[in-house]
């Protein structure tokens, strides 16, 4: 069996057709034409090999939270870090695994007397997929509490220990390239009081309920806010609350989150969300950038 693939599947470390609907908050797109859940290094390393041996597309997933997967799949390898990656310990600072949910980050941190990531309770991401967006939110982004991260680079097969400065990390953006893994993180805290610590969670997330489409299926904002500017007021501002492409639409809510009904397909959440960069573009001057990210073939976009 010469196909390293064939080799990581007959293995048991990669299953092929894998769904990834389940796995993305906007529950729609196709499989991955490999998919590999690594809860060990060798796992990691063996996917390394294969990628040098036989080159594919990669897509690392934290808990597809700012993804819209392609209707017919991703065509190339998916990798997700299993419950092994989930850890998190507290003290001065705050040591979390790559798979670590940044609400769960928030909480332990606050009952451990610790100050400074709260803001994490409203991103429902990964500690990974956080990192690589330098998410954040309520004035606050990874950038202002990570310290150091540990990756390890799918094309170089290594693991590596970086600094915050090392990441260029900017305005929901860093230089990680698409094959660098974040595995660990690491988050300076102050000490606190878990009371005051739970009541700042209760005010973020009562002020999410309020101005935030929950309970419905989206990805966070479509598109970055631009410079002394939100998205979501300029949208709103032009009447486009409620323009819809098939089963995805505009939240009447809040006019930067595009909200789906189930069985929407990805190409209508990409249709919709090209109509709206268009217009606002055409009617203020402004080419708002997307925040989402999309996975797979599109239309016009290739892969
Ligand atoms: C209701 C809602 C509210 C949201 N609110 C906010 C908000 O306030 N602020 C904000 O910034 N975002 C927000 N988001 C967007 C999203 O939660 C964040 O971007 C989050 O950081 C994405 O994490 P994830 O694990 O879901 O990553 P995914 O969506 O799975 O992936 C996003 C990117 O991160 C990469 N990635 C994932 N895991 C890793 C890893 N271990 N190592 C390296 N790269 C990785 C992926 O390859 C991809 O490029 C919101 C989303 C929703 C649905």
């Amino acid at each position: 069996m010469s196909d390293p693939w064939r080799r990581l599947l007959a293995a048991g470390q990669a299953q092929a057709g894998v769904e990834l609907r389940g796995l993305t908050t906007y529950k729609l797109g196709g499989p991955a034409a490999y998919f590999v859940e690594a809860n060990d290094p060798s796992t990691l390393a063996a996917t390394a090999e294969a990628l040098a041996d036989s080159p594919l597309p990669v897509l690392i997933l934290g808990r597809g939270s700012n993804l819209v997967i392609a209707d017919d799949g991703f065509p190339g390898v998916v990798i997700r870090l299993g419950r092994r990656f989930a850890g998190i310990e507290t003290g001065e600072v705050v040591t979390a695994g790559g798979a670590a949910g940044l609400p769960q980050v928030a909480r332990t941190a606050t009952a451990a007397a610790r100050r400074g990531v709260e803001f994490m309770i409203g991103i429902p991401g990964t500690v990974g997929g956080g990192v690589r967006q330098n998410a954040g939110c309520f004035g606050s982004e990874m950038v202002d509490v990570l310290e150091t991260a540990d990756l390890f680079d799918l094309g170089r097969g290594e693991t590596s220990t970086v600094g915050a400065g090392d990441l260029a990390m900017a305005y929901r953006q860093t230089n990680l390239a698409p094959t660098q893994i974040v595995l660990e993180a690491r988050f300076r805290t102050d000490a606190g009081d878990p009371d005051e610590g739970a009541a700042r969670i209760r005010e973020i997330t009562r002020w999410r309920r309020l101005h935030q489409p929950g309970g419905t299926l989206n990805a966070g904002s479509v598109f970055k806010n631009p410079p002394g500017d939100s998205a979501g007021r300029i949208i709103d501002s032009l009447g486009l609350k409620g323009t819809a492409v098939g089963g995805a639409s505009v939240s009447e809510k809040h006019a930067n989150f595009f909200v789906a009904m189930p069985g929407t397909k990805a190409s209508e959440v990409y249709l919709l969300v090209a109509k709206v960069r268009e217009t606002v573009k055409a009617r203020t001057g402004i080419d708002l950038e997307p925040e989402i990210q999309f996975a797979g073939r599109f239309a016009d976009r290739g892969e």
